[in-house]
């Protein structure tokens, strides 16, 4: 394990399996660990009401995570929800649109998350941001690119006067990694909870429970989600 900074992290934190793992990374590195959530009306709201249930556990599970994870900032962005034509806003069919892009891409979704996200690290002075955007297996969402990212880093610090670290420790990790990562930091007992709490599926279903979690089995997130899974299981038994 890297040595811990002495410094705070704030760490864009959905609810979902990518960023959950993302915090704890960031609580196995930093001496407080702050997180955000962004509500834009998605579809999938139910992975905001898992984000405290999971911040419990966490704390549950390693002394040292309880006493780093500091205060939760929750960010109301209906106007998000108001002006984008995206299947995680409406009820629209998850397909692939004209654009060449799935329908679940909401645009400037991320740069608006992560601007937010400065001014709350701003804030709190926080000097590294956290994040979970991943180009590897993603769904093509140009704004999870490493490029977009780096330039909106840059763009935080030039707009705000301020040295912001941004950390994208899953850019160049697959799911099945993304998994075996989660075992690393955290053992049986934290894949336990990346399965019974997280939440992936665009469409919010939680009645559904497969080996891997929660969710409809079918969307791009559930599907993304089951491959890894069974991708890094084959890879632990081999
Ligand atoms: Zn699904």
């Amino acid at each position: 394990m890297n040595a811990l900074q002495t410094e705070t992290a704030l760490v864009l934190f959905s609810g979902g399996q990518d960023s959950t793992v993302c915090l704890v990374w960031a609580l196995e590195r930093f001496a407080r660990v702050e997180t955000v959530g962004f509500d834009y009306c998605q579809r999938h709201r139910v992975e905001l009401d898992m984000r405290p249930r999971i911040r419990a556990e966490l704390g549950t599970l390693k002394t040292e995570w309880r006493a780093r994870l500091g205060e939760d900032h929750l960010v109301s962005l209906d106007a998000l929800a108001a002006i984008s034509e995206s299947a995680l806003t409406r009820e629209v069919a998850i397909e692939i649109g004209d654009s060449g892009l799935p329908t679940t891409f909401v645009p400037g979704r991320n740069l608006i998350f992560l601007s937010f996200a400065g001014a709350i690290a701003y804030r709190r002075g926080a000097g590294h941001i956290v994040a979970g955007m991943c180009e590897t297996d993603y769904s093509g969402y140009p704004d999870c690119r490493d490029q977009t990212i780096k330039a909106m880093g840059r763009a935080l610090e030039l707009g705000m006067d301020r040295r912001f670290e941004l950390h994208t420790p899953l850019m160049w990790i697959d799911k099945a990694a993304t998994f075996a990562l989660a075992h690393t930091l955290g053992g049986d007992v934290l894949i336990r909870l990346v399965v019974e709490e997280t939440h992936s599926c665009y469409l919010g279903d939680r009645s559904h429970r497969h080996a891997w979690g929660y969710g409809c089995g079918a969307c791009p997130a559930c599907k993304l989600r089951s491959e890894g899974w069974n991708k890094w299981k084959a890879t632990r038994m081999g």
